[in-house]
């Protein structure tokens, strides 16, 4: 699960990592009221960025530094009513309902830092780079020596000399470093704690020197954060983050019956029990020259609702040209599936070919509910096998 930036400056907040003051808005006269409280207050200038679940914001114009009310609303007046796009998004974008007004730093140096699991130590691993504020893979690409990795000890965390050594490698001098080490220590924390799967700030930045801050203040003014799924349930503080009108509706609407459905950009609809299943259909869908439009997994224990649901799904999608259902019946039984077939076929029709390869648990029974229901579903093939089934749909849809 991914949050928004203002949601993870937010945890660091909490964690006591140090972050620019700002306020999440949603409308333009919110945005030039934020900006005006952040400008009377001495801000010199404040920041205007859209909240979406991508980056390269800046790039793309969804991150502006304005020093004037009028040009807060003129920012947030184009944020709120353009698509973001950006490498990060495909070329359709992101629509931007939130935006962050935040009291914007001067910069003398930006820094990039992340934790992440590494799979082939097995450990979480502090990445980090002096070559901050531009696209991480970048830097991978062209200097990969520019990018430092520190494991976190399991047990110990982030221990006060890796954090401070990593600190003097990076470049930072005289009192930065006892900050850009605590902040290193608090986002290995904050990684473990929150069941997080990735952390990364990008920039972490260094200000010019400032009362009390004789060699600058490091801070966050950028944050990406992500969370293991399967660990929300102990982490009531991050599932209340959830927003939903970031995530794809479709898979939304699955999610509820326990379906597992995954968008794709294809053209032929698949209904499949078990995920591995589900991969090999893809497979030998392409291999006969056609394109999934989506992974959907009904699992084995779906109810005839959820399968009929499954099938409102697919067929909503309007790239859709044809379906194919390919179930093996252990635990489910293709009897079930059958009657889902028809109870589809009833309500939603099929507008398009449908392709069926049923073995298994119950398909007897799963046939003979199919050959009655015939004459009311033109639209439906039977096939003798996978490739058959492959064969039959690819065709069906090149026609
Ligand atoms: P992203 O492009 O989606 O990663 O958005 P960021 O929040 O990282 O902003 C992009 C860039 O805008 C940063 O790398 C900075 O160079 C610049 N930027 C963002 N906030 C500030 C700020 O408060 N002051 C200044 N001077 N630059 C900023
Ligand atoms: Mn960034």
């Amino acid at each position: 699960m991914k949050i928004h930036e203002y949601q993870a400056r937010q945890l660091l907040e909490d964690a006591g990592v140090p972050v620019p003051a700002g306020q999440m808005v949603t409308t333009v006269d919110d945005a030039v009221a934020a900006a005006s409280a952040l400008l009377s207050a001495g801000a010199g200038r404040v920041v205007i960025k859209a909240q979406v679940h991508a980056g390269g914001r800046g790039k793309a114009g969804f991150v502006r530094l304005v020093d004037s009310v009028s040009g807060a609303r003129e920012a947030a007046a184009f944020m709120l009513g353009n698509r973001m796009v950006s490498p990060q998004t495909g070329p359709e974008g992101l629509d931007v309902r939130r935006l962050l007004v935040a009291a914007a730093v001067d910069i003398v140096r930006e820094y990039y830092v992340a934790v992440a699991l590494d799979r082939a130590s097995g450990r979480n691993m502090l990445i980090a780079s002096a070559e901050g504020g531009v696209e991480i893979e970048a830097v991978a690409a062209r200097a990969p020596d520019a990018i430092l990795r520190v494991p976190i000890h399991p047990l110990g965390g982030l221990e006060p000399w890796a954090a401070r050594d990593l600190a003097f490698r990076l470049g930072f001098t005289g009192r930065q470093v006892a900050q850009a080490a605590a902040m290193f220590r608090k986002l290995a924390n904050l990684f473990v704690g929150l069941d997080a799967s990735m952390v990364e700030i990008n920039p972490l930045i260094v200000t010019p020197p400032q009362e009390g801050h004789p060699d600058g203040r490091v801070l966050a003014i950028d944050a990406k954060f992500s969370f293991d799924d399967n660990a929300l349930f102990r982490q009531p503080k991050v599932a209340g983050l959830f927003d939903p009108a970031e995530e794809n509706a479709s898979e939304l609407r699955a999610n509820e019956f326990g379906l597992s459905y995954v968008a794709l950009d294809g053209t032929i609809g698949c209904l499949v029990n078990g995920a591995g299943l589900a991969m090999s259909t893809m497979d030998i869908i392409k291999l006969h020259g056609g394109d999934p439009a989506n992974f959907l997994d009904v699992g084995g224990s779906a109810t005839e609702e959820a399968v009929t649901e499954a099938f409102r799904i697919i067929l909503q999608d309007d790239a859709v040209r044809g379906v194919l259902v390919n179930i093996f019946g252990g635990i489910m039984q293709c009897d079930r599936i059958a009657r889902a077939i028809v109870a589809s076929a009833k309500e939603v029709g099929f507008r398009v070919p449908l392709v069926v390869r049923l073995e298994g648990t119950n398909v007897d029974a799963a046939r003979r509910i199919l050959e009655d229901a015939r004459r009311d579903i033109p639209q439906m093939q039977s096939a003798t096998d996978l490739t058959d089934a492959a064969q039959r749909v690819c065709a069906a849809v090149a026609g």
